[in-house]
């Protein structure tokens, strides 16, 4: 009998043990489609120019690594608060909007669901059916009980708006809902933004509290486009959360840079929240780290620099679109007889290519292409070398 003789195995997280299985895969042609990272042309995980330029001052000119304040390095967090509302956006500067630094786009929506938490202890989570794998289980565990709201029609390969909006329409006052600003993941539809303008105003009229997760601003259509959404909420005179992740945008995984922003009613109540947002991530993890935070602030802060990002940034969102063109026409010529059209008309690093569970684990088993179960795979993996053997797998087990 030990003190742990009580501990249960948990379960595995699912990405993270497909990637084992990838990595344990001898076939030479296997292809990892599994992990929602961005890979370039070659295969490779790209390093931005613009963050080795930063990195390159950084070493030249060393400093000292105190510890940075609890909400973050200032000229990030104003950096960041520009990106979501826009730098001479109302929110911005009527200082009615706070953002602070987060571990990753994880970090900035566990310090919200904290946040919440102790503001609304007994309110409900909606998040869409399907979402992020994590979504649930990071507000459960949280103290939330979570549900969904209807979210992706595979009938009719698109986004049941209908069925969404009478989920909000349902949802008791309070109930925070989880929204994908762009490039919904897993799905890839996007709602359009005449259907944003219904949600915005059943968010409004039904009292909801919107907490929109923009983990891929840029990747959809432009930083400012991508942003739009978050235009409308503030343009209905509404209170809301937001994450933000660079994790996909700079190509800083492993940095974990993110935040938090609050759009408040003014410059008076942000303070307060502030505070109270200080206070979740003292008691969590105490400060942030440095370096990703320095990174990311500097590029965007710089003209050239941030010149140079928007320009890398584009260049993958150009890429994962040529190769949803390139999937598209490869599974055709592949022979497979259904349209397949669907996919260019999904949009960010991921598709529901509509395959089963049966045919997903076909192409893992049989061809080293690995997708999840739901039949999510990462476009964004997809390049000029292996398009063709993917292709020709897909079209062995449809
Ligand atoms: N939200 C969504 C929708 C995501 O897809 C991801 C990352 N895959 C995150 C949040 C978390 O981002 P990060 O890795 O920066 O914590």
């Amino acid at each position: 009998m030990s003190l742990f003789t009580a501990v249960e195995m948990a379960p595995r997280d699912p990405i993270l043990g497909l990637n084992e299985q990838f990595n344990a895969d001898t076939n030479p042609n296997k292809v990892n489609l599994g992990v929602g990272v961005y890979f370039d042309d070659n295969g490779k995980l790209p390093l931005l120019a613009c963050v080795q330029a930063v990195e390159k001052q950084m070493t030249d000119a060393p400093k000292p690594r105190g510890y940075l304040p609890i909400d973050g390095v200032a000229a990030y967090d104003s950096a960041v608060k520009g990106l979501v509302f826009g730098a001479d956006s109302e929110p911005v500067t009527s200082g009615r909007a706070v953002t602070v630094q987060g571990i990753g786009g994880t970090g900035g929506l566990k310090i919200g669901a904290d946040f919440l938490k102790k503001l609304n202890p007994t309110a409900k989570v909606l998040i869409s059916d399907p979402s992020w794998e994590n979504h649930r289980a990071l507000f459960q565990n949280a103290g939330f009980e979570v549900d969904s709201y209807a979210y992706y029609d595979a009938a009719k390969r698109g986004v049941n708006f209908e069925g969404m909006l009478a989920s909000l329409n349902a949802a008791a006052a309070g109930t925070i809902v989880v929204l994908h600003a762009c490039c919904h993941n897993p799905t890839g539809y996007d709602i359009t933004a005449a259907e944003w303008d219904q949600v915005v105003a059943v968010v409004k009229a039904r009292n909801l509290t919107p907490f929109l997760d923009m983990a891929y601003q840029g990747f959809g259509y432009g930083i400012k486009e991508d942003g739009a959404v978050i235009g409308k909420f503030v343009a209905a005179g509404l209170s809301f959360l937001v994450s933000t992740s660079f994790s996909k945008s700079f190509s800083l995984y492993g940095e974990r840079v993110g935040a938090l922003s609050v759009l408040c009613e003014s410059k008076e109540e942000a303070g307060r929240v502030l505070s109270q947002l200080k206070i979740c991530i003292r008691t969590n993890y105490s400060n942030p780290q440095i370096h990703g935070a320095t990174v990311v602030a500097t590029v965007l802060n710089t003209p050239e620099l941030r010149a140079q990002w928007e320009s890398e940034l584009g260049e993958m969102r150009v890429r994962i679109k040529a190769m949803r063109q390139k999937l598209v026409d490869g599974l055709k010529a592949a022979g497979v007889q259904q349209d397949m059209s669907f996919i260019t008309s999904q949009i960010g690093m991921f598709s529901y290519s509509g395959l089963s569970k049966d045919q997903m684990v076909r192409l893992r088993n049989e061809f080293g292409v690995y997708g999840t179960d739901t039949g999510r795979m990462c476009v964004a993996a997809l390049n000029s070398k292996n398009i063709d053997y993917v292709c020709a797998s897909i079209a062995k087990v449809v």
